[in-house]
């Protein structure tokens, strides 16, 4: 039977234009369907505007360092609207980038939402339907908003908040997983009062739990009013603001309240019922690990999968599947050992497991683990303590896991997820000569097990 497109993919963000790219340049005819911005979650409302946040923040803490080293910063006026206009004009420069890419690769783009109607047939909103020989979802994920709170609809989402039409004096954070800690952080940073709520404790669930308190104390060090084990029972607009009410009856009041709570996958009105594709209990649409659904023509990368919801992830996924269905090249991503950051402050680097599973997992393990201020701060008197911590394997002295919160983290931890990839031990972190003076040389100078 003929197909209108060997491939059609629902959503161009991460995955998606990563494996329609890459299928066009093998050959196949691939046609896109994008119902928002060509680029998705990562370009347009997530990791690359609130990185750029997380620099603006950066500077405010520079100026106060700066004292230490003789400096004299004059007065300091931080001005949203500039930031904000320059930050969406490198978005919109970016999206153009993902588009051109796709042209390139000769991909179809339909500016469209999708949704399937067999497994081999797409409806567009367009009003067409086009048919494929393999369909790729890829939809991403979307903020979860609680819709039973009272007074929910008055607070904004992280889709939003690139958006503001001005910075808020006093905001309230509800969550406790990363983006809500990254954005405690940029908002303390920037001069707003801050409040995080988070029903749990310490914050960051799933980290290691040495990360988890150091970055607490950091937030609240950072004037981040941390409320644990708490959560908004309603929430009332007043005429100065929102008035947030909480289960443990504080009465919290902002300018602007933020939902972190989580996110879920996006697979409502995608159609999955009719084209006869599974779903977890969550909305997670079910995948073995070549992203096959158990319909035999449909796959799903990314968010939308509720794997490890990460962009490079997304990417690999996407990336593997288009090599194994077009490029005569079987591949799959695997999960383990995937590096990772947070972005807040002092930043986090993470790879491997958490001294918890380490343990559960391998039974003996050695910790190595050391805080020490860095260098820098000795002039300039601020600044948090940089945690570095190795979870290593008694039997073979194997690196399960390597936690670092201090600054450069993030880049840091790039490198040591090859050496943890590649299953280097403590011997080999032992003998790597040190770069001196640096943070990172702590890394190959832990001589003395904490346990
Ligand atoms: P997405 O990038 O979400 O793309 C899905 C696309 O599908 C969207 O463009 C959507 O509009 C489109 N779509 C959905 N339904 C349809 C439909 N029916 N028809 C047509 N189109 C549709 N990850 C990191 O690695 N590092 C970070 O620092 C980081 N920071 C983040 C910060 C925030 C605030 C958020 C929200 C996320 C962050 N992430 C980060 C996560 C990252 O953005 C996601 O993991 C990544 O974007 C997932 O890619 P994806 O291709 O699965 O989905």
């Amino acid at each position: 039977m003929g197909y209108d497109f060997d491939l059609f993919t629902v959503g161009a963000g991460s995955g998606g234009t990563r494996a329609s790219r890459i299928a066009g340049q093998y050959g196949a005819r691939v046609g896109i369907a994008e119902a928002d911005r060509t680029g998705g979650t990562c370009v347009i409302r997530g990791c690359i505007p609130k990185k750029y946040m997380v620099y603006a923040a950066d500077f405010a803490r520079s100026f106060e360092a700066a004292a230490g080293f003789g400096w004299e910063v004059g007065e300091r006026t931080f001005d949203w609207l500039t930031f904000r206009d320059r930050m969406h004009a490198e978005i919109d420069r970016l999206s153009g980038l993902y588009v051109k890419g796709l042209a390139g690769a000769g991909v179809t783009q339909f500016a469209a939402h999708a949704s399937l109607l067999d497994p081999h047939t797409v409806q567009l909103s367009t009003g067409e339907a086009v048919t494929a020989e393999r369909i790729l979802i890829a939809t991403g994920g979307q903020a979860w908003r609680p819709l039973d709170l009272p007074g929910q609809e008055s607070a904004l989402t992280s889709d939003d908040i690139f958006h503001l039409p001005e910075l808020p004096r006093r905001i309230v954070i509800a969550g406790g997983g990363y983006i809500a800690v990254e954005f405690a952080g940029v908002f303390a940073a920037l001069g707003v009062e801050t409040t995080l709520i988070y029903r749990g404790s310490p914050v960051l669930n799933g980290f290691d739990a040495d990360v988890r308190s150091h970055v607490q104390k950091a937030l609240e060090r950072d004037g981040v009013r941390v409320v644990l084990n708490d959560v908004f029972t309603a929430l009332e607009r007043t005429a100065s603001g929102i008035r947030c009410h909480t289960r443990g009856g504080e009465v919290l009041n902002a300018d602007q309240v933020l939902f972190a709570i989580g996110r879920v996958p996006k697979t409502a009105g995608l159609g999955l019922e009719a084209a006869g594709v599974e779903t977890t209990e969550n909305g997670a649409i079910k995948v073995d690990g070549w992203s096959r659904t158990n319909v035999p023509s449909v796959w799903a990368v990314g968010d939308v999968t509720n794997r490890i919801n990460l962009t490079p992830v997304a990417i690999r996924e996407g990336h593997a599947f288009a090599d194994t269905e077009f490029g005569g090249r079987p591949s799959r991503f695997d999960h383990a050992d995937v590096a990772t950051a947070v972005f807040s402050s002092p930043p986090i680097g993470t790879v491997g497991l958490t001294e918890a599973q380490a343990r559960e997992q391998f039974g003996d393990v050695h910790i190595y683990r050391t805080t020490f201020r860095p260098m820098k701060d000795r002039l300039s008197g601020k600044g948090e303590e940089v945690l570095m911590k190795l979870v290593v394997r008694a039997s073979d002295e194997r690196i399960l896991g390597c936690h670092i919160v201090g600054p450069d983290a993030p880049e840091m931890i790039q490198a040591v997820g090859i050496a943890v990839l590649m299953g280097a031990t403590k011997a080999d972190f032992d003998r790597t000569c040190a770069v001196h003076p640096t943070l990172a040389e702590e890394l190959v100078l832990m001589r003395t097990r904490a346990i």
